[in-house]
């Protein structure tokens, strides 16, 4: 076989392989794997209309998530912020009523949220899952915080890295509402910011980590690409469904998709690169060298960095695409594994994520792309008939 020929061949295959997910690229939808039994959900936790300081009308949200493949959103804008009212009366669920009808046909979650917003300390926080934001116009921040939780919100700090003698840090009135168990997650995330700090809260304390968009102005993105996405939590639920996504966040089930990273606890980034990335055996080289694909899934390009002795140093594994490495073996090896450091899997700040490229060496393997499928004698140095 020519080597064009079976270069087009491995195309073919990797292609085939990677179908559902180019499909899902077309629809321009990110693809991210299930993972450890649950649904993968792309979320967007907080976001702006006219209706507080955004400049959009609610619907436009709903039909800028569906380009982009959400999920969930949640239209939080502030109680206490509205520059456009003498243009538009203060109705906190007006945006919801408005956003609600488009959502369902549009296949969006929506559920009921506002921000609940103070100078800093204590600064901005989010009520997610509520049923009458109302309740929640109270002058006092802690009589607020309370009122969501009376309707079994979900809470986060917001962007606590933003302003003010808050930054990184926790005042008494924080210490009151994590004592009293009124604060359930922090934004680790918020549009182009990422901090660290709160990253580090959350492992230490154990609140959720969120990576929200905070968008206020319309969203221009025509594509989304591991270069260029919506800051965004994916959330780790039994289904696909209103109460399944409040449980996963309840418990703690996300990882931030933020700036081509996948940023939050370890045991979620590992679930998530395992079933991202495959490696497969494509073909013998040479009496000592084999060539192996990695497929990675996942609509992140996966940047690695060599930490064993074997394999290129430096490795990307581009989005939903397939890389190629010859390996150099030995009679010996029972399988292939190659220890790398998934650079941009963050566990903890500058904590890249250790993983394993790992597959089986048979005795024999069958050249899934030669026309006779005959069986190739792998350790009988045979080359490949090319
Ligand atoms: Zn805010
Ligand atoms: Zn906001």
């Amino acid at each position: 076989m020519k080597t064009e020929k079976r270069i087009t061949l491995l195309m073919t295959l990797a292609l085939l392989l990677l179908a559902p997910f180019v499909c899902a690229g077309e629809q321009n939808a990110a693809y991210f794997p299930d993972i450890l039994g649950y649904k993968t959900l792309k979320c967007d936790l907080h976001m702006h209309t006219v209706f507080s300081d955004g400049n959009v009308w609610p619907t436009v949200r709903v039909d800028e998530a569906a380009r982009e493949g959400l999920d969930l959103i949640v239209i939080t804008d502030h109680i206490e912020y509205q520059p456009h009212r003498r243009d538009v009366p203060t109705n906190h669920h007006r945006p919801f009523e408005i956003a609600a009808p488009r959502a369902e046909k549009r296949n969006i979650l929506l559920p009921l949220g506002a921000e609940i917003t103070r100078d800093t300390p204590p600064g901005h926080f989010n009520a997610l899952f509520l049923y009458d934001i109302n309740l929640l116009d109270e002058p006092n921040f802690v009589d607020a915080i309370m009122a969501a939780n009376d309707q079994g919100a979900f809470v986060t700090w917001n962007h606590p890295g933003w302003k003010g003698p808050e930054l990184t840090r926790w005042f008494n009135v924080h210490h009151l509402i994590y004592n009293k168990k009124w604060l359930h997650g922090v934004e680790v995330c918020n549009g182009g910011s990422y901090y660290p700090e709160a990253h580090l809260w959350c492992l230490d304390k154990n609140l959720t980590m969120v990576g929200v968009s905070d968008i206020h102005e319309p969203s221009l993105l025509r594509r989304t690409t591991p270069e260029s996405h919506r800051t965004m939590t994916l959330v780790f639920a039994q289904d696909r469904t209103l109460p399944a996504v409040r449980e996963a966040l309840f418990a703690g089930r996300t990882l931030v998709w933020y700036r081509n990273q996948l940023i939050g606890r370890k045991n979620y980034l590992d679930a998530m690169f395992r079933a991202s990335v495959s490696v497969h055996l494509t073909n013998q080289i040479s009496a000592d060298t084999v060539r192996l694909s990695i497929l990675n899934n996942a609509a992140v390009n996966i940047e690695l960095e060599r930490t064993g002795t074997q394999g290129p140093e430096k490795l990307t594994l581009p989005a939903q695409a397939a890389a190629f490495i010859n390996i150099k073996i030995d009679q010996n090896q029972k399988h292939i594994n190659l220890p790398y450091t998934a650079l941009n899997f963050l566990f903890a700040p500058d904590e890249p994520l250790p993983v394993n490229l790992i597959t089986p060496l048979p005795k024999t393997i069958k050249d899934p792309l030669s026309t006779d499928n005959r069986n190739i004698n792998f350790f009988a140095g045979n080359r490949v008939h090319n």
